[in-house]
């Protein structure tokens, strides 16, 4: 198997020579362990969380061992009695080409007629994120006007969608004209937030939406997070998704410095990790996977080619290289 260690935990964005490819020779199958060839591995925003040595809500990784990810394969042997070779399945040990992990780690792919990669995005967690941050945490309600930074991003995109299919008025704000040509084609009014300051940035939101928002699904912080504040309708929801803006800061960064907009409109901040409400897969699953299989909802994928350039395709999260869902694809 070949798979990624970080050398050191990085300060600032990582340099593409802190991960390192290191080949070992996988012991024989244990009783209830599976072999899997993974085929998509997924790079996410989350993981620069993991680089910083650090626990916040998810472990930190170890330097020099195998760096982990959701990762979709196909089972090539197996010990456990739930999986047979030729399976498809989800599991965690991304950031390498062969894995070999305990059955109970290891999911079959639901049976929707859709491709298997989309288990790692629309259908997966960004997807999932998505669904929970506007139902369980914002409180989507219909006719109303929603908010969304990073847009055409992975969870971002499923996010404008949902609100769009509540009826509601949406906007999107996204780092380039082609992304916002994407939104503006699913009905989102698209705004770019390259070059504009906080009081350009406010503005803005402003002229999209002059009833301004009730719903800020927020991926970004910085800026946008104050844009968005002034912007706000009496009991506002701010769904705190990410703040992408700071996960490579190497220091504090200064808060939004009108807090007191909560205040004056009464709302409501809230941040939410979607692994603590897994227990509402199934009905996102059955809720938005028919409207994924007749194309009714929308995604899109960047795809990367080769185990190689993982690195690579994760640090372009951060400078916007994706349109929908990054992905690693081996063959
Ligand atoms: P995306 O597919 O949205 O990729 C990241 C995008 O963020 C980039 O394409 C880029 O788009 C945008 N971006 C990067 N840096 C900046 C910046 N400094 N300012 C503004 N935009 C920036 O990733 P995901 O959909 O996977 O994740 C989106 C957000 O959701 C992230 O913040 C992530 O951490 C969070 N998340 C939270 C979860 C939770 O449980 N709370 C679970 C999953 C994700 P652009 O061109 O528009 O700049």
């Amino acid at each position: 198997t070949r798979f990624f260690v970080l050398r050191e935990f990085p300060s600032g964005l990582p340099p593409l020579n802190l991960f390192v490819l290191r080949e070992a020779t996988l012991p024989d199958l244990a009783l209830n362990e599976v072999r899997i060839r993974n085929r998509w591995l997924s790079v996410d925003p989350y993981m620069r969380g993991r680089m910083s040595g650090i626990t916040t809500y998810v472990e930190p990784y170890a330097l020099d061992k195998p760096m982990s990810g959701g990762a979709v394969g196909e089972v090539i042997a197996s010990r456990h009695p739930h999986f047979q070779h030729g399976d498809r399945v989800r599991h965690m040990a991304g950031w390498r080409d062969v894995a070999q992990l305990p059955g109970d780690e290891v999911e079959p792919l639901p049976q929707f007629d859709v491709p298997e990669q989309a288990y790692l995005g629309v259908l997966g967690m960004p997807g999932m994120t998505a669904w929970t941050g506007l139902n369980l945490v914002a409180d989507l309600q219909p006719g109303q006007r929603v908010l969304v930074s990073a847009a055409a991003g992975a969870v971002g995109s499923l996010a404008v969608q949902l609100a769009k299919a509540a009826n509601c008025h949406v906007v999107g704000v996204a780092g380039s004209q082609a992304k916002c040509d994407w939104l503006e084609s699913m009905g989102v009014k698209a705004l770019n937030y390259r070059g504009k300051d906080v009081d350009a940035l406010t503005r803005s939101l402003r002229k999209a939406s002059p009833d301004r928002y009730d719903i800020y699904y927020e991926n970004v912080g910085g800026p946008l997070l104050e844009a968005a504040l002034s912007n706000l309708r009496d009991h506002a929801r701010i769904a705190i998704c990410g703040m992408i803006d700071r996960y490579n800061d190497t220091g504090p960064a200064g808060g939004p410095g009108n807090l007191n907009q909560l205040l004056f409109r009464k709302a409501r901040m809230e941040g939410f990790i979607v692994a603590e409400h897994w227990d509402h897969y199934q009905t996102f699953l059955q809720q938005i996977a028919p409207d994924v299989e007749r194309e009714a909802i929308h995604y899109r994928e960047t795809i990367v080619e080769g185990l190689e350039r993982m690195p690579e395709a994760f640090l372009k999260l951060f400078s916007g290289d994706n349109e929908g869902k990054m992905l690693v694809r081996l063959p």
